[in-house]
């Protein structure tokens, strides 16, 4: 029984390439949470780094750090989650950029960068609405004061203003741009001259190229995962890096078992709804348990591997194929695939 999550490494060059000629000259930060939305860290960042990107969006500051050791003092490191005093230790000694939304947080941050003699690079975060840690914007005003001070006086680098949008509702968005360049504008009214200056995620990125400023944060769309809802992967310009792939493991009169199922990350919502790509193109996957059963096809034989999403080359449906039909998007279902699926790495 061979399952197996087969990452295609020239497909993540050719997104990061695709995704770099659509935002130029706004640059690209390679988002890679997730264990880099399931497809493994070390082999991706590497790969990406490789390919000449620069800027990668950690999450939290572990795995800022895991990429600081995978790629040593050339990357720019972004983490946006900082639980605690030790995490703002770690994230200075690692020369990690920290995006900081919370005035008792960035005076923590100061304090540590006075303990450690070195001054911490910051992101100041705006909340433009989507109320996940951000300051708000009549706390703004005072918020980048203090921060201009704490750069004044050397204790802090204030390297970029971000913040997050929901790309859900073109004029929800807009409304987030509305405050998002009132906040550089105040920033920059108290003195500071942020360089980076970041909002948009996969899906803005592409479409809304007023949101690109210096550089977007992309993860889904580097792995070839479209948005729910959206336009298709061809018309992007995007490849489905990955692949989950089993062995057929027995042959039944109408159907095939394969050694994949529910235990690996498969979600069993998708039984009987679902088509996945075998050696004679489109079958429909009939349930998902602890294997999963397939409708046949002519010549089936124990060992022959059905893919249960992919690029589509077998027939198989995308990620996001499939969490379209359980109301879901392509990440939940790239993430849960289990840790103890071996990923088998192709190309780069
Ligand atoms: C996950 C995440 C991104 C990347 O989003 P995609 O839609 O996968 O491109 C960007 N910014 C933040 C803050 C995120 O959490």
């Amino acid at each position: 029984m061979s399952t197996h999550l087969r990452v295609d490494l020239d497909a993540i060059r050719g997104n990061i390439a695709r995704i770099r000629a659509t935002v130029a000259p706004a640059g690209l930060m390679l988002v890679v949470k997730d264990d880099a939305y399931g497809h493994g860290l070390g082999p991706i960042v590497r790969t990406a780094a490789a390919a000449g990107v620069e800027w990668f969006g950690a999450f939290d500051v572990r795995t800022g750090s895991a990429v600081r050791a995978e790629l040593g003092s050339r990357a720019r490191i972004f983490a946006w989650i900082a639980a605690s005093r030790e995490d703002l230790e770690v994230a200075i000694a690692d020369e990690l950029d920290l995006g900081i939304g919370d005035s008792a947080l960035l005076e923590d941050l100061a304090d540590a960068a006075r303990s450690a003699s070195t001054p911490a690079r910051v992101h100041l975060k705006i909340d433009t609405g989507l109320h996940r840690n951000g300051v708000r914007p009549e706390n703004w005003p005072g918020f980048v004061t203090r921060a201009a001070e704490l750069e004044a006086d050397g204790t802090i680098d204030v390297v970029g203003v971000w913040s997050h949008i929901a790309e859900a509702s073109d004029a929800d968005d807009d409304d987030a741009r509305t405050i998002f360049d009132w906040a550089i504008a105040h920033a920059r009214r108290v003195g500071l001259r942020p360089s980076m200056r970041h909002l948009a995620a996969s899906a803005a990125a592409f479409a809304r190229p007023e949101f690109r400023y210096d550089m977007v944060r992309v993860g889904a769309f580097c792995y070839g995962i479209r948005s729910a809802g959206g336009p298709s992967a061809t018309d992007l310009g995007l490849v489905p890096a990955a692949s989950l792939n089993a062995d057929v493991v027995s042959v039944e009169d109408d159907a095939v078992t394969i050694g994949i199922g529910a235990l690996d990350g498969v979600p069993s919502s998708l039984a009987g709804l679902a088509e996945v790509g075998t050696p004679d193109g489109a079958r429909r996957l009939m349930s998902v348990d602890t294997a999963s059963r397939v409708e046949t096809w002519p010549g089936a034989a124990v060992g022959d591997v059905v893919t249960v999403y992919g690029a589509g080359d077998r027939g198989e449906s995308s990620a996001t194929d499939l969490a379209e039909i359980i109301g879901t998007i392509g990440e939940e279902i790239a993430v849960r695939v289990s840790p103890l699926v071996p990923r088998e790495y192709v190309g780069g």
